[in-house]
């Protein structure tokens, strides 16, 4: 858990370099979970905070957003290519065993170099534990609590989209080419964007506080696990039964497949936004001991 902090620290000029060298033998597509997504999700989690999680975001997030975290929800989308946060990449997804369809976090929360925690799920858990340390006063921090809480409200997004779980060989989707109705994409992102943009424009006269609203009416009722793990192994899961299913490269997906889909997409926006809301809530709370350490 330390590992991804502790890269922070240190300046590994090869480790770097070889990180780039990956991105250009294995170039994986820029698209994460869209923009909308992410802003959907950070504006649900901030809509259910208590009063010491609200005030404590306030403080960490920079005046010029006037408190709107979802502001900089995609912060991390913007840098992870820059120098200083190459490291940060392999953060945004898992990449399971091709057809396995389950996620083991210490068979799979590795980047490709094998090292241990450098996933998505690796580094909410590393970022929460982070956060824990606002507790400690401003004195003496070792951490950066906005990046970490940035990068926190950010990663509780990607884990729910269901393609940044997916197969190692095709890079979560990304290099299945195919047609979404008349233009070309790919599966990761008929996922990442896709099904939101043609929700949007379907359904919403491409509103997207409307469909914010539906989400938030329909979806966010029900207990859910607060298992970081668990979360990933729900995206497999729904990755195998309605991402990768029926789908071929060269297929052309359209109404049979949003119709089926949405819904889904719909419920792991809602379903990543109360999540990060439990967490701020517990990280954030007056008593500490409310916080149970996350699994
Ligand atoms: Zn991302």
């Amino acid at each position: 858990m330390g590992r991804i902090g502790g890269l922070l620290g240190l300046s590994p000029n090869g480790f770097v370099l070889l990180l780039g060298l990956a991105f250009i033998l294995v170039p994986r597509a820029t698209h994460a979970w869209s923009k909308e997504g992410h802003i959907m999700t950070c504006q649900i989690a901030q809509a259910l905070l208590e009063p010491e999680a609200k005030e404590a975001v306030q403080n960490l997030l920079p005046s010029r957003v006037n408190g709107d975290l979802s502001a900089l929800c995609t912060w991390p989308d913007q840098i992870r290519h820059w120098y200083k946060y190459r490291w940060t990449s392999p953060l945004h997804f898992i990449d399971t065993p091709d057809n396995e369809c389950t996620f083991d976090y210490s068979r799979d929360c590795r980047d490709q170099r094998g090292v241990e925690d450098m996933c998505v799920a690796g580094a909410i858990k590393n970022f929460t534990s982070q956060l824990l340390h606002y507790q400690d006063g401003t004195s003496d921090r070792q951490y950066n609590l906005t990046e970490a809480l940035l990068f926190l409200s950010h990663f509780m997004g990607d884990i729910h989209q269901p393609m940044h779980c997916g197969f190692t060989s095709d890079l979560g989707g990304n290099t299945v080419a195919l047609r979404w109705f008349k233009r070309k994409s790919n599966l990761h992102h008929v996922w990442d964007s896709d099904i939101i943009r043609e929700a949007a424009k379907q359904f919403y006269d491409k509103d997207m506080d409307l469909l914010q609203e539906d989400i938030v009416a329909n979806y966010t009722h029900g207990v859910w696990s607060d298992d970081i793990s668990s979360y990933a192994s729900e995206s497999i899961n729904i990755a195998c039964k309605w991402g990768y299913k029926d789908v071929e490269a060269d297929d052309t997906l359209g109404d049979d497949y949003f119709n089926s889909r949405m819904p889904i997409v719909m419920k792991r926006i809602a379903q990543g936004g109360v999540r990060l809301a439990m967490i701020l809530n517990r990280v954030f709370a007056d008593n500490e001991e409310e916080m149970a350490t996350p699994t």
